[in-house]
């Protein structure tokens, strides 16, 4: 066993606090990482205070994982010692079933497993990023391309790729008009990669006062949702709305800004529900969907585009003790874009 260094919830109510952990013996294609950047989510925070139900403490969150390989075990392949990699959301999954074998493990039918919070298939809890090192399944481990910095690489595993896997999935292209709700941490990603990927991007925020930070990202256009002349003005525009919002918006109003067969994708994840009036739908033809993150193989594809296309997160690399004070921001969308832990200040 090792012992790491870790920040950790001990409660829903209780702030973060510095922890050590054990990290398993390495199994035959396992690798030990030893991580440098650690990404907050506000999936962490949502997770941290139960808003999607009882999380088991201690609790050490963090799915935005971007370190280097210091160890593996006798039969791993993909990996060596010294590769940059990342590890993202999940840390295994059943690799049997039709998602698995299509190689979109996060939809594996038997659950995957997340990379902290759950049980993974020895029983034991995974513990995540905020920490100096994890031990992962070498499958479960992504390169991180040579053209990309680790502190704003991390970010990619999971607000990086829970936007590129829509925006692929549902065709953001030159030609396509594609809106992003929320400019937090998938926000500015997804217009970064939307507009990378030729699309015509709109950002929708709650007030005007990251504009100019919007239009340097990449996006054409910025509107408030706050005025509501905005919802009159875009009426049946957007062939793709993402919503990343974390917390209950005005679904329908939302869907209204669709064009006719247009798609409004959600990966915000707010702990309360939506409500949706399928006359919000059924003129127009109009879908209201879902993403959870994206597999390892298009992780891995999204990571290239990103280097290719000169992409990293806009990122405020924070000691752990600023742990507590960024989820605070975070929750106040006062994050430009995303608050990135360096783990060296962990011990
Ligand atoms: P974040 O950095 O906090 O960004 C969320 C943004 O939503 C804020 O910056 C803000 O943007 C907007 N917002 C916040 N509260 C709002 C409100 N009450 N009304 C309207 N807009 C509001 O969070 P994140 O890390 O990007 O995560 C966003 C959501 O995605 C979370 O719910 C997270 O759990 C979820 N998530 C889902 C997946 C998945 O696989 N589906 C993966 C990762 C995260 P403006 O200031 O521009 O309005
Ligand atoms: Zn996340």
């Amino acid at each position: 066993m090792l012992t790491a260094h870790a920040y950790a919830a001990t409660s829903a109510t209780e702030p973060l606090a510095p922890m050590t952990i054990q990290r398993r013996e390495l199994g035959a294609h396992d690798v030990l990482i030893e991580i440098k950047y650690a990404g907050i989510c506000h999936s962490d925070i949502h997770t941290v205070r139960g808003d999607w139900g009882p999380a088991s403490y201690p609790l050490v969150p963090g799915h935005e994982i971007a370190g280097v390989v210091t160890e593996i075990g006798p039969q791993v392949t993909k990996h060596a010692v010294g590769d940059r990699v990342g590890v993202g959301c999940m840390v295994n999954s059943c690799r049997e079933c039709a998602s698995c074998r299509r190689g979109e493990e996060q939809y594996c039918l038997k659950g995957m497993t997340g990379t902290y919070g759950a049980v993974d298939r020895d029983g034991t809890i995974t513990q995540g990023g905020y920490s100096s090192h994890v031990v992962v399944a070498e499958d479960f481990v992504v390169t991180i391309p040579d053209a990309l910095e680790l502190d704003v690489a991390a970010p990619l595993l999971c607000a990086g790729i829970t936007t590129y896997s829509p925006l692929n999935h549902w065709g953001a292209a030159p030609g396509k008009k594609v809106a992003v709700v929320g400019l937090g941490g998938l926000g500015h990603m997804a217009v970064k990669i939307a507009a990378a990927m030729g699309a015509e991007v709109t950002v929708l925020s709650q007030s005007l006062k990251k504009q100019e930070d919007g239009l340097r990202l990449g996006a054409e256009h910025y509107y408030a949702t706050s005025d509501p002349t905005t919802f009159e003005q875009l009426a049946g525009t957007f062939d793709l709305i993402l919503n990343t919002v974390s917390a209950q918006i005005d679904l329908n109003a939302y869907l209204s800004l669709l064009a006719v067969d247009g798609a409004m994708v959600n990966v915000g994840a707010p702990a309360e529900p939506l409500s949706l009036q399928v006359f919000s739908l059924i003129p127009g033809r109009k879908t209201f969907a879902g993403s959870m993150i994206g597999g390892i193989r298009e992780t891995q594809e999204m990571l290239d585009f990103c280097a290719e296309h000169g992409i990293g997160a806009e990122i405020e690399v924070i000691p752990a003790e600023k742990i507590n004070d960024a989820y605070e921001r975070v929750l106040a969308s006062d994050v430009r874009y995303r608050f990135v832990i360096d783990t060296a200040t962990l011990s």
